[in-house]
């Protein structure tokens, strides 16, 4: 049960309901002169009224109307596929066995993939619910890029930067309403239009950040993500536009990556094209 039943307001008292919104709109206020003191912290520097609980019960609600929605995110099936996402989660495992994921035992990190090579995109739901298109798999040309990818999309979940843009898009008692089982057809707008959710430039540039902190520990050459940026920038921009109009690219992107992984130790290590090529080639055409 989502802690925020808490906060219901009994209803047909519209008393109780304005109440409720004062003590929201106060919440959220003494929540933001609070927040500005903390910037630098993970998962600092925005309004979140949300608790870790909240985001998950949250996260498998919109997990589920996607995973429910054929038609908007073909899903391919992991029964069918059962080497290929052994693969992503060995990916996936080999960042969260990095001890860096603030919430690795608290979220559910559970891996889909959709099958539609025209969209170059990933996404994460709050919660930790991974969606990752054929067309990024495809575009990309080794393992320490997705997995640099991986992680700049793990970042925005464990940061809760996607709570964070939910409620800037749809306000917190909207949110607060689909918890509580009141607003199924919000839910299915958000489930519909996850892939343009826009983060800040603030949250992007610290999901770069963490991509390089979440590689650098592991095998992989941690510049996975820079590589990504600079594949895009190769290809003239042309090849990325789903995934630029959501994640803003700053001109000085790759530059800013790398300069972090320099401060960082300037990490080098395994790219495995080999092995990322076999799994691009057991994906269906
Ligand atoms: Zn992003």
């Amino acid at each position: 049960m989502p802690s925020v039943f808490r906060f219901k307001p009994p209803q047909n008292n519209m008393t109780h309901k304005l109440s409720f919104r004062i003590f929201l709109i106060v919440l959220s206020a003494s929540l933001f002169v609070l927040s500005s003191c903390d910037k630098d912290k993970p998962g600092g520097g925005g309004l979140n009224l949300f608790t870790i609980a909240d985001d998950k019960a949250f996260g498998a609600q919109v997990a589920a109307e996607i995973d429910g929605g054929a038609k908007t995110y073909p899903i391919l099936d992991s029964a069918s596929k059962p080497a290929a996402y052994a693969y992503l989660y060995g990916i996936r495992d080999s960042i969260l066995n990095t001890g860096v994921v603030v919430h690795k035992d608290d979220f559910d990190w559970r891996l889909r993939i959709i099958h539609d090579d025209s969209v170059l995109n990933a996404f994460c739901t709050p919660g930790g619910y991974i969606y990752v298109y054929t067309g990024i798999i495809k575009f990309l040309s080794a393992e320490n890029e997705f997995a640099g990818v991986l992680g700049h999309e793990i970042a925005h979940a464990d940061e809760r930067h996607s709570t964070q843009a939910l409620t800037k898009a749809y306000g917190i008692d909207v949110l607060f309403s689909i918890l509580l089982g009141d607003n199924q057809g919000t839910l299915s707008e958000i489930a519909k239009s996850l892939i343009s959710l826009s983060y800040s430039r603030d949250n992007e540039t610290e999901s770069d950040k963490r991509s390089i902190e979440y590689l650098n520990p592991t095998a992989y050459d941690a510049r996975g993500v820079a590589r990504f940026f600079e594949k895009i920038i190769a290809s003239g921009g042309g090849s990325g536009p789903q995934f630029l109009s959501t994640h803003p690219n700053p001109d000085n992107r790759v530059e800013a990556i790398m300069a972090y992984w320099e401060t960082l130790g300037s990490k080098t290590g395994e790219t495995y094209e080999t092995r990322y090529k076999q799994f691009q080639n057991s994906l269906p055409k």
